[in-house]
């Protein structure tokens, strides 16, 4: 019988295969996934415990690609709660605009994308997939290039707006007019990345290029044989990669792949020559080590799930 607020994944959200396992089973509204809520989402809500009674918080994977999902997913009523109520929506606010290390990662990535697109950066249009508070999209616009960014929340959008970033909608994506699309820690949180990167897909122009960042869940497997449910969100045992209700999908490298692969697009080499010419900020000491290993680590450690893509051409 379907449960108010939730929808049951039939096949894999990422492949589309109907052949899956069962990993993880609990229910939402006892311990310890109850407690994991009350301590994760501070804002948690009386009414939450009720929109959540006789759900399971069930993880599957796919015995084709490997992704691995939750089953049961909420509707835009609960997912509005989320992260409307529960998430402080201004969370981040100005996270992302006062920390150095994006700036600087967005910088590189800024460089990299348009030295590889071998155009003028003014005839570069760019878009990125879930902007959030649109800090990637001003680094990106003071490179000269166009850019627009896609959201869901309202605030975010009146925010965009306020600094002059173009807004696009769901509908306006598969125009074949974007030269590189950003989707930067987005596609964990989607409840049917397969589609959207298909719709992505039709928003790049022959030569454009995607990126795809997600957290790696490779060890996710292994951490649900015995999961601490208390273990913080960067301490080395924590389940944050499958945190209920938000990251409904948890990536490895052969699981974007194979998504990839599903919507006609293969993976773009990287030269390392061109990663090195992109680096910025060389001091001090540790960041700069961190810097000047990285793309050896990407290029060499193949677990990352950091990929830039482009459409094949037929
Ligand atoms: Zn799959």
């Amino acid at each position: 019988m379907p449960i108010e607020h939730f929808r049951s994944r039939e096949a894999c959200p990422g492949c589309g295969s109907p052949r899956r396992r069962t990993l993880y089973a609990q229910p939402y509204d006892q311990p310890p996934i109850s407690d994991y809520l009350r301590s994760f989402y501070k804002r948690l809500g009386d009414d939450a415990f009720t929109l959540l009674a006789g759900v399971s918080f069930t993880l599957d994977q796919c015995q084709d690609c490997s992704l691995i999902f939750q089953v049961e997913i909420p509707d835009n009523f609960l997912l509005k709660k989320l992260y409307e109520e529960w998430i402080d929506p201004h969370q981040g606010t100005t996270h992302h605009v006062k920390s150095f290390d994006f700036t600087r990662q967005y910088l590189q990535e800024t460089m990299l994308f348009v030295k590889l697109l071998d155009k003028p950066a003014p005839e570069i249009r760019a878009l990125d997939f879930g902007m959030g508070w649109g800090h990637w999209c001003k680094v990106v616009q003071g490179f000269g290039c166009q850019v627009w960014g896609y959201e869901l929340s309202q605030p975010q959008i009146e925010h965009a707006r306020s600094l002059g970033i173009g807004v696009v909608g769901w509908d306006d994506i598969p125009q074949g007019r974007f030269d590189f699309i950003s989707t930067e820690q987005v596609f964990e949180h989607l409840d049917e990345p397969l589609k959207t990167l298909q719709q992505l897909r039709r928003g790049l122009t022959p030569q454009g290029l995607l990126k795809i960042a997600t957290p790696n869940g490779s060890d996710i497997p292994g951490k649900l044989k015995c999961p601490d449910w208390k273990a913080t969100k960067y301490s080395h045992n924590s389940l944050n990669k499958v945190s209920p209700l938000e990251h409904l999908n948890s990536f490895n490298p052969r699981a974007i792949m194979a998504m990839a692969a599903k919507v006609g697009l293969e993976p773009v080499r990287i030269p390392l020559s061109l990663h090195y010419a992109s680096l910025v900020y060389w001091k001090p000491w540790k960041p700069m080590l961190k810097n000047a290993i990285l793309p050896l680590y990407r290029k060499f450690h193949p677990r990352g799930t950091y990929f830039l893509f482009r459409p094949i051409n037929t």
